[in-house]
């Protein structure tokens, strides 16, 4: 029996329109406890996996209590921060890496060649890489942590936010922070080189409508970077209904590096690139959900123990590179382009 929840519908599947659908985990929402349990299926043509029976548009603010964070990561990384010699490092690394061609100093000292690209690595993750006359826009810009690290950098920034509150808290950053969804944003053609869209595509109903808008947004030679849990890495594979990507009832859509490609064609843009991420606490919120499904609630609260926890995270900090090595992380980052006239859908 199962406890009543959000009204849902029976919608085809989201990017190719097939009817049919096989159930594949059905759960509660882990996080927020929203009532009810909601189900994943893969379409049966084109094995896209997504959520059906789907919350009904009308009632999808309600998968989002008050208490919901509108930021995934913590605080804003400020990039320029710490001892000169880290700084000279950091310029260095957005410098000869990342394309700020104005932050190049003519001859760095090999110690801040080698920090530059050690610093790199984390670096890319926080800095979008500069492009064109560096107007950058973030769409789900929460309360403003990546607009307030691009306007560090020298960008010139605005938001699109669902939440006025969080939207209210990002216009320290910029004026043109738009609260609201993404398709009824007011900007026009081409007005951004760079534009963000992290953790997005997995919420809204029409991922390909929502990636074809923003790309419309963008410059000719711009880049789209879009990140989204990745429902073809290991944590999906290993714990199944127990992944913490799933997310369930917010995240109606699941990409997998292959379907993501499919969205950005469809949309009309192509994938450049693809980074793969894995940070131990997606494995442990995994195992500790796994734990508890299978009624081993004693070992899960050991799990979270904080001796057994640093210790397992310390495990997983050794090993996650080879997740990332073989592609097949917890989050997938892609860079897309716009290719040519969009394809029909
Ligand atoms: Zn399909």
């Amino acid at each position: 029996m199962t406890p009543a929840g959000l009204p849902t519908v029976e919608a085809p599947c989201f990017l190719c329109g097939a009817a049919e659908a096989d159930a594949l985990w059905a759960t509660p929402d882990r996080a927020f406890a929203v009532p009810g349990v909601y189900t994943v299926a893969r379409c049966r043509r084109c094995g896209f996996l997504y959520q059906r029976p789907r919350v009904r548009d009308d009632r999808l603010a309600d998968c989002y209590p008050d208490h919901y964070p509108r930021h995934q990561e913590p605080s804003p990384r400020i990039p320029f921060k710490g001892s000169p010699a880290r700084v000279r490092a950091v310029r260095r690394a957005l410098a000869s890496r990342l394309g700020y061609a104005s932050l190049a100093e003519p001859h760095p000292a090999l110690l801040t060649r080698l920090r530059a690209r050690l610093l790199h690595r984390r670096l890319r993750w926080d800095c979008p890489p500069w492009r064109g006359r560096g107007r950058y826009l973030d769409v789900g810009c929460g309360s403003g942590g990546a607009l307030g690290v691009a306007a560090a950098l020298g960008w010139d920034v605005a938001g699109v936010e669902v939440d006025e509150a969080a939207a209210k808290k990002a216009r320290r950053f910029s004026e043109r922070v738009h609260a609201g969804d993404l398709l009824g944003a007011p900007f026009g053609a081409g007005e951004f080189d760079v534009i963000t869209a992290f953790h997005v595509l997995e919420h809204v109903p029409d991922p390909v409508a929502a990636v074809r808008r923003m790309l419309e947004w963008l410059a000719s030679d711009g880049l789209l970077i879009v990140e989204v849990p990745n429902a073809g890495g290991l944590g999906a594979r290993l714990f199944g209904r127990a992944w913490s990507g799933l997310e369930l009832p917010r995240h109606l859509s699941h990409f997998t590096p292959a379907s993501l490609e499919r969205v950005a064609g469809q949309a009309g843009g192509r994938v450049v690139w693809c980074w793969h991420q894995a940070k131990p606490r997606y494995y442990l919120w995994s195992l500790g959900f796994w734990l508890r499904d299978h009624r081993l609630v004693r070992l899960a609260r050991l799990a979270e123990w904080r001796p057994v926890y640093g210790v397992l995270k310390l495990f997983l900090e050794l090993t996650l590179p080879v997740a990332r090595w073989a592609r097949r992380g917890e989050v997938i980052r892609v860079g897309i382009g716009k290719s040519g006239a969009p394809r029909p859908q």
